[in-house]
């Protein structure tokens, strides 16, 4: 048999092969993938994180290549690196903070020296609460030394935050990883811009006595004496009185009364919603929340209320995360139980599609092809514990599955899987549901293969995968060109990447393929503005 056409072809090639010319590179598994450019890949570092893994890669592996691309960005533009960091941190579209957290302070120590500055100065805008602040310190040491700009950021970072706010940040976070208020303070030594300020350094630093008798008259220093006050407090209505008179959040409220559930009571009405969120099994056990109670009307409200979740920067992934520890009545840890409450679950499920921005249907034909295949199952997608990337693209699906009329879902591996998922179902029925599928190796071109069989018309393919392909006969873009020809329609190929690796299908010089990060809040818009173009 003749070999030739079989070693080298550009219109049907092997995806054990790289496709001749086409710059591919291997990926992980034995395929060939275009590798993304450095900007592409820093944006899935700063939205999907490393700390999880992948079935391929370990996370030391993932945090390693992401940081040594992070190190090209950084050579090629500082500047535009910090800007990626503060867009994507402030607009709320990553889940979780410390890949930002992390690259600014990769910056501030390793950028020029005007990077370095533009990094510093952007701390207020990225370091928003103590936690950040802590982690920021934590991360920058591994960088640099704390030299005068360090010292300079940091003091800033205390002294451009009105005094109720920093008091308040200051009994809610008081330490985490090894790092305290105090010891910030003691290395930036900042001039207080006010006499509040200076208080309240003072006390952060010094450990301040305050008066008993009576609150101070700043409202700043209120925070802080109600906080002294119930340390000493005895009874539970003395911590309910300066729960309501003074706004103290619950990290601040002695650890003794963490078991009492009138202080939860109490707390609930004016509790964060990111607080209330993981904190929802713990005023169920406790007996706060039950089926028919105004608390638990309070909290449906809170929770599917969609200018309070944005309002909150509550990513969609913080609300998955706790609808799947909530409906399964029992803490990570296991020793934790409660029965759900299904009018909870129910808004959590509503909520989670509120965190997203809303956009317009197109009206366009729709394939969406979830990668099912054995890598999907491990590794957790942004640090978060139990959301593999396989229950990560399924949640991700029924987004566009819920906007758009004309959808059809389907399930690949190296073969077809059927799959019964609709928007209509619960989303934790459908991690149930995809969660118990049979496990496969990999071929992404197989849902334009599919089509072609089929006579699908579709103008779009949404394939979420890790881009881990290897076992076809041809790659995904030659197969989507093999379906354009055959169907006449122009379709188009968005790749939603689920983990922070360098891989994807789409072949940059085709203006009919996008490639976006899973989980990234501005995906649907993203999305529905390239469809319509
Ligand atoms: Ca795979």
């Amino acid at each position: 048999m003749n070999k030739l056409r079989q070693y080298f072809s550009t219109r049907q090639t092997s995806q054990k092969m790289a496709i001749p010319g086409s710059g591919q590179v291997a990926n992980s598994a034995g395929g060939y993938t275009w590798a993304l450019d450095k900007w592409g890949q820093l944006d899935r570092f700063l939205i999907l994180g490393s700390e999880g893994g992948t079935f391929y890669i370990s996370p030391q592996k993932l945090t390693v290549d992401n940081a040594e691309n992070v190190i090209d960005c950084i050579q090629e533009d500082g500047v535009r690196v910090v800007q990626r960091v503060v867009e994507i941190s402030t607009t709320g579209r990553a889940p979780k903070n410390d890949p930002a957290l992390f690259v600014l302070a990769m910056v501030a120590g390793l950028g020029d020296e005007a990077a370095r500055r533009v990094a510093l100065d952007a701390l207020p805008k990225v370091v928003r609460v103590g936690t950040h602040l802590f982690h920021f310190m934590e991360y920058v040491e591994g960088f640099r030394g704390w030299g005068r700009g360090l010292r300079r950021g940091v003091a800033n970072w205390y002294t451009s935050m009105p005094a109720k706010r920093l008091a308040y940040q200051a009994v809610k976070y008081q330490q985490r990883d090894g790092w305290s208020h105090r010891d910030a303070l003691r290395l930036a030594h900042p001039k207080a811009p006010s006499d509040e300020h200076d208080a309240l350094f003072a006390w952060i630093t010094q450990g301040m006595e305050m008066p008993d008798a009576a609150a101070p008259a700043s409202d700043a220093l209120k925070t802080i004496w109600a906080f002294e006050q119930a340390k000493k407090a005895t009874s539970v209505g003395e911590i309910q009185t300066l729960i309501v008179e003074y706004g103290l959040p619950w990290e601040a409220i002695p650890a003794e009364w963490h078991g009492t559930a009138e202080i939860w009571r109490t707390l609930l009405p004016q509790m964060p919603l990111g607080a209330l969120l993981r904190n929802l099994a713990r005023l169920t056990a406790n007996g706060v929340l039950t089926p028919m109670s105004q608390e638990t009307a309070l909290v449906v409200g809170k929770v599917t209320d969609q200018a309070l979740l944005q309002k909150a920067r509550i990513h969609p992934i913080a609300v998955l995360a706790a609808l799947m520890t909530y409906q399964s009545g029992r803490g990570v840890r296991g020793k934790l139980t409660w029965t759900p409450i299904t009018r909870i679950i129910d808004a959590l499920d509503a909520a989670f599609y509120q965190t997203f921005q809303t956009v317009e249907p197109t009206g366009k034909r729709y394939v969406l092809a979830l990668d099912v295949s054995g890598s999907m199952g491990a590794g957790w997608v942004a640090n978060t514990v139990g959301l593999s990337p396989r229950i990560a693209s399924a949640a991700m699906s029924l987004l566009t599955a819920v906007t758009e009329p004309q959808v059809t879902t389907i399930g690949f591996s190296h073969e077809l899987i059927p799959l019964n998922i609709s928007p209509k179902q619960r989303l934790d029925d459908v991690v149930k549901a995809i969660s118990g599928l049979p496990f496969g190796a990999t071929d992404c071109a197989k849902p334009m293969l599919w089509a072609m069989e089929n006579n699908i018309e579709a103008d779009a393919f949404i394939v979420y995968t890790d881009n881990e392909t290897w076992y076809g006969d041809i790659h995904p873009a030659q197969a989507l060109q093999a379906y354009r020809a055959q169907t006449g329609i122009d379709a188009k190929l968005i790749v939603v990447g689920m983990v922070a690796n360098r891989y994807s299908i789409a072949d940059p010089n085709d203006a009919g393929m996008l490639d976006v990060v899973g989980f990234d809040t501005a995906v649907p818009r993203l999305m529905s503005d390239f469809i319509r173009e």
